[in-house]
Formats: structure tokens, C-alpha cells, sequence
């Protein structure tokens, strides 16, 4: 018999489906040409070191000693525009506004044939730090009030650029999940005095059998209702509603679990597409005790269908369980083999 599971946090039903599960290696991808095959440097690639005039002026690096190993500029096709503060607009039923905020490239390695799964902790951890500074700054920006961070990584994922980067996309509105998922949180910490994802975390490490990583500061773990198959959460111990708000401690850590998580995907179901993606509160919900900034990872290892798009629910034909189990016995090499 399938199983309907709720994720308590975000409130969301989704189908097991038992009776159709794949097994994990089922989800491999064997044809794939994988990113640590690719050559190092690129001529025509704009994120390549030596190509900086394709793209606009930094608005941060980190230097490497040799250059800059982290870069971010301002996207060239960004989703949204410079200007004042924006006004909402009412027109009959038609509310608009002007679209006013910020999108901005983060390239997170001068190496063309790189990606997170293959960097050193160090690195992981420096291109965190470049989101968190960015999202700093424009958290002092009054026409935002969110900020998203992603990574788009292959073409299935939405990545145009074959280059590691990701983006941080600023906007003037809190979208409806997020409001929802805000609210859903209140109520959840009004009836029982404590934050969800507190308590979700613990409790998949009191479980066990979804933990993918655990470090000191934060786990990754496929949550019971995962979406979709190794559908993933990293979600940092000590409550903090904002990504700005972790220290530099945590935020090592939480780059060791990314990377253990990633490369663990990477080694195991041979470099599938993904995204992943921080979800944090509001900037003006920053002290928020119920809400809890975590990091989404969703391989784009199955397809959204008619099912899913009318009824805002998934189908999951992997066993979450199962999908841990698979990843926790991967094991990741030291050293990436030379191709
Ligand atoms: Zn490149
Ligand atoms: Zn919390």
C-alpha cells in the first residue's frame, strides 16, 4: 500500500509510492559527462579567469593568493531592476509594481572543471561566506525584503553556464510559500512552545535512519516526506531564523556537510543535475523564534508531471529511507581520479 507522508514543517502531503519504488542506484546517471572530466579552463567561458570583462564589475572578491578564487557581480540578465522603492499598484483586480531589487553571480571557483562535491571544506566554506556577505549588505537595502540564495548546478537544473556558480536574487515581496510556511511555523511553535525544525532535526537524529551527514553545527538528512527522491535538508543546530546569522564556525561545519552531502550524489549516482537553495525568514522577521533558516538540495533526478502541477502535491517513487541508506554507504574518494 502507498504511503501519504506530511512534512510537519512546511505542512506538505506527498505519495510514497511503495508499490513503484526504484531502487536508489536505479537513479544513476551512467551517461553523464562529469564535471571533473570537463578541462580546467575555458576560452569562451565568461567566468574563466581572464575573461572578467564579459562580465560587470565585482561587487566582491575573494582573493586565493594567486587571484580571486570567489567572484560576485551582478547578473547581466538580471530578473530585476535598480531603483526607488517600488509602490504597489491597484488597478481594478490587476495589482502590480515596479521590479526593483537585486540578482547577482556568485562564481564560486576560478576552476572551470570543478563543483562543490570535488572542492576542499576551505572552499565550500569561502563561497558560503561570499552568499553571507552579499545578503548582508542587501539586507540593508530597504527595497528588500528577501533574499534567496541558489545554485543551479547542470542544465536540467536550470544552469545555462557550465562554470560553478550560483545566485542570490533579492526581492521586493515575500512570496505566498514562504508567508505560509512562516505562518505554519507560528502556529506549530504557539501550540507547542518550540521551534519545527528544532524539533524535526533532533528527532531525525534520535531516528537515525534518514541522516545522510552529521557534523558538529548541523546534519543533512532526507526528511520523512521528501518530495522527491534524494530530496535533501541541511539544517543548521542552533536556531537562527536568518543565513546571515551564522558564525563562522557553523558555517565551516555546515560547508563540510554540503560537501560530504553533494559528493555522496556526485560519487554515488554519477553527477546528476540539481538545485539547492537556503530558505530563510524574511529580513524583517530576523528574531523570529519559530522560523529556522535551512538548505533544500533537490537532484533533478525525476520529472515534474501534470500530478504535480495540479495538485501542488508530489508523487515520491524513492523510499526516503532507503535514499539515506544508499547515500550514507557511498564512499568518497580523497583524491578525484585524473582523467
Ligand atoms: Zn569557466
Ligand atoms: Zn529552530
Amino acid at each position: 500500500m502507498p504511503e501519504l507522508r506530511q512534512n510537519m514543517a512546511t505542512r506538505e502531503w506527498v505519495i510514497i509510492a511503495t508499490e513503484r519504488a526504484r531502487r536508489p542506484e536505479e537513479f544513476a546517471e551512467v551517461s553523464r559527462v562529469r564535471t571533473h572530466t570537463r578541462p580546467q579552463r575555458v576560452e569562451k567561458c565568461p567566468f574563466c579567469p581572464g575573461n572578467e570583462h564579459m562580465t560587470p564589475a565585482a561587487t566582491l572578491a575573494i582573493e586565493d593568493g594567486e587571484g580571486w578564487g570567489v567572484r560576485v557581480f551582478n547578473n547581466l540578465y538580471s530578473a530585476l531592476g535598480d531603483g526607488p522603492v517600488s509602490e504597489r499598484v491597484m488597478e481594478g483586480l490587476h495589482r502590480h509594481m515596479s521590479g526593483v531589487g537585486r540578482h547577482e553571480v556568485v562564481v564560486e571557483s576560478p576552476r572551470h572543471n570543478t563543483t562543490t562535491a570535488l572542492m576542499s571544506v576551505q572552499e565550500v566554506a569561502r563561497f558560503l561566506r561570499a552568499f553571507q556577505v552579499r545578503t548582508e549588505e542587501a539586507s540593508r537595502d530597504e527595497r528588500v525584503l528577501l533574499t534567496i540564495c541558489f545554485k543551479n548546478h547542470g542544465a536540467a537544473a536550470g544552469a545555462s553556464l557550465e562554470h560553478p556558480h550560483g545566485q542570490i536574487l533579492c526581492l521586493p515581496v515575500v512570496p505566498l510559500q514562504l508567508r505560509s510556511r512562516a505562518h505554519d511555523a507560528m502556529t506549530y511553535f504557539d501550540e507547542h512552545g518550540s521551534c519545527v525544525f528544532c524539533d524535526m532535526w533532533r528527532q531525525e537524529i534520535a531516528d537515525g535512519v534518514r541522516v545522510v551527514v552529521e557534523g558538529k553545527h548541523s546534519v543533512s538528512f532526507v526528511p520523512f516526506a521528501a518530495f522527491s527522491p534524494f530530496h535533501i535538508w541541511i539544517v543548521p543546530k542552533r536556531h537562527a531564523a536568518l543565513f546571515v546569522q551564522t558564525r563562522p564556525d557553523e558555517l565551516e561545519d555546515i560547508a563540510s556537510v554540503l560537501r560530504t552531502t553533494l559528493a555522496k550524489l556526485y560519487w554515488g549516482l554519477g553527477d546528476p543535475d540539481y538545485n539547492w537553495m537556503i530558505r530563510a525568514a524574511p529580513n524583517h522577521h530576523g528574531t523570529s523564534r519559530s522560523y529556522h533558516w535551512y538548505l533544500s538540495v533537490v537532484p533533478r533526478v525525476s520529472k515534474m508531471a501534470g500530478f504535480e502541477l495540479g495538485a501542488g502535491m508530489f508523487i515520491n517513487s524513492a523510499l526516503p529511507e532507503q535514499s539515506a541508506r544508499f547515500l550514507r554507504e557511498v564512499q568518497v574518494p580523497d583524491v578525484v581520479p585524473s582523467t
